[in-house]
């Protein structure tokens, strides 16, 4: 029962062949014998799954439908939810409940998902490696030595190891998409503005934004639709109105103008991940699909700016969190003073303390022209690269990430070395569009990910393309030795 897609447990749960508590009751007790190889979960909320599985059976029973109704799903710790711990996998949450659900994780309640747990992540969303939480990081399923990405990491394993169909991400700067890549998954960040972000712990908040992680590109489509839609609670939330993203999967691709970056095939990207991207340029074009070429020329630009821009927004975000109101507090703090400086050098880690130094130094009243308005400023030049791409093609593809996933520990002490594996994905959430990344093979049987990027709201023009890949080939129905 853990093999089936989303699609097929809510066709299962429609024809009865199951019940929601059966699959809830499997999910679990795989979680709890497999799940120490991963450290996939921080939380596993067996009482409440349980409870929510029966409700969703009493519901089918009494004649509700809906693909959602009955299907389990784990949520990235940075999701509020009430009456559990939310912890973002710092120390600094580790003891704090949640007053109320995030807005996502209503929704997806109300639509009867059954909530497994709380994902592991890199503290505060921070990282490409999930190897900063504070309860230790976590492995890879295709190779236990090695990191599934980051930072929604944990839910990239716990989905590709079969413990949950689905899970929820969020991606700042790649965090659904490199993970994505990493693990053989389909993920998808969304446009800026198309899914709330209320009850999601900010990290950046001008480009967080959270989406599906799934196995196929048809259960990004189902569980998309459950997180999409205007809140009047998130000031950035767009009132748009949400298509069907079912709907449009199986669409022609005849004639579709897909983008390839010049930029993206140069030094620094694996000649491996390269040969598997253009395999996967050559199936699109069997579907139908006119390739051309495209210039990104800023895109050079976009990590620098980038890694100012998120740790300005960070250190004010964190600065909530001073051991007085809520989270960790020191112990016996001799005044004021001792107790900020105490409670945040112990309740932050290393990465989060660096990045906190790093945006209150580039918004400080010296260098704030010389650093923050300097990156607005790139931040606007990418976005115009993309606006001009976009008027000769209706797509953008390349590799999700330059580097197969490395092995635990190898990029420890040099943040760069892991800032700079962000270089495909932090373009679109500087520019706030929607991009997919997508299961396109294996080297040494570690998955490359393909990652297709288009206009703002076209999330279905990316569902549909990635399903129509997915119906011709086959990587992203493998799973991963022992799961
Ligand atoms: N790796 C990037 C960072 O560390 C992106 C993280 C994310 O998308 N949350 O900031």
């Amino acid at each position: 029962m853990h093999q089936l897609t989303l699609a097929e447990i809510a066709r299962g749960l429609a024809d009865k062949s199951f019940s929601a508590e059966e699959l809830t009751t499997t999910l679990l007790a795989r979680i709890k014998s497999l799940d120490p190889q991963l450290n996939s979960f921080i939380t596993v909320t067996e009482d409440l799954a349980m409870q929510q599985a029966r409700a969703a059976d009493a519901r089918r029973a009494a004649g509700e439908s809906g693909a959602l109704l009955g299907a389990p799903i784990a949520h990235k710790d940075l999701f509020c939810t009430q009456g559990v711990r939310t912890s973002c996998a710092s120390k600094m949450l580790d003891n704090f409940t949640a007053p109320y659900d995030a807005t996502v994780v209503a929704k997806l309640a109300a639509a009867g998902m059954v909530t497994l747990g709380k994902t592991n992540m890199d503290e505060f969303a921070m990282g490409s490696a999930n190897e900063s939480s504070h309860y230790g990081a976590v492995k890879n399923p295709w190779n236990l030595e090695h990191v599934p990405g980051g930072s929604s990491g944990g839910s990239a394993a716990a989905v590709a190891a079969r413990l949950t169909p689905v899970a929820t991400g969020t991606d700042t700067g790649g965090s659904i998409r490199q993970p994505a890549a990493l693990t053989s998954l389909t993920g998808l960040k969304p446009t800026y503005g198309r899914v709330s972000r209320w009850g999601m712990i900010a990290y950046a908040s001008s480009l967080d934004q959270g989406g599906p992680m799934a196995r196929s590109a048809e259960d990004c489509a189902l569980l998309l639709q459950g997180m999409a839609g205007f809140d009047a609670n998130d000031s950035t939330s767009i009132d748009e109105p949400v298509p069907d993203y079912s709907a449009s999967l199986e669409a022609s691709l005849q004639g579709l103008r897909i983008g390839i970056p010049k930029e993206y095939f140069g030094a620094g990207l694996d000649p491996r991940i390269a040969e598997q991207v253009q395999a996967s340029i050559q199936e699109l074009q069997k579907l139908g699909a006119v390739i051309k070429e495209i210039s990104l020329p800023n895109m050079q630009h976009a990590i620098a700016a980038y890694y100012v821009i998120a740790p300005a927004e960070a250190s004010s975000n964190l600065s909530r969190f001073d051991g007085v109101r809520f989270g960790y507090r020191c112990d016996n703090p001799k005044d004021l003073t001792d107790l900020y400086k105490r409670s945040r050098g112990e309740g932050f880690g290393v990465e989060v303390q660096r990045r906190i130094m790093v945006g209150a130094y580039a918004l400080s009243a010296g260098y704030y022209d010389a650093y923050y308005l300097k990156a607005q400023k790139i931040r606007r030049l990418i976005k115009n690269d993309f606006m001009a791409a976009f008027e000769d093609v209706d797509l953008i593809l390349g590799p999700t990430t330059p580097n197969l996933a490395w092995k635990l520990g190898a990029k420890g002490n040099d943040p760069v070395a892991a800032y700079l594996e962000d270089v495909y994905t932090i373009t679109a959430n500087l520019a706030g569009l929607p991009g997919l990344s997508m299961p396109a093979g294996f080297v040494d049987g570690l998955p490359v990910g393909v990652q297709l990027l288009a206009p703002y709201f076209q999330e279905a023009r990316l569902l549909n393309v990635a399903h129509r890949y997915q119906q011709v080939t086959d990587w992203h129905t493998r799973a991963p030795n022992g799961f």
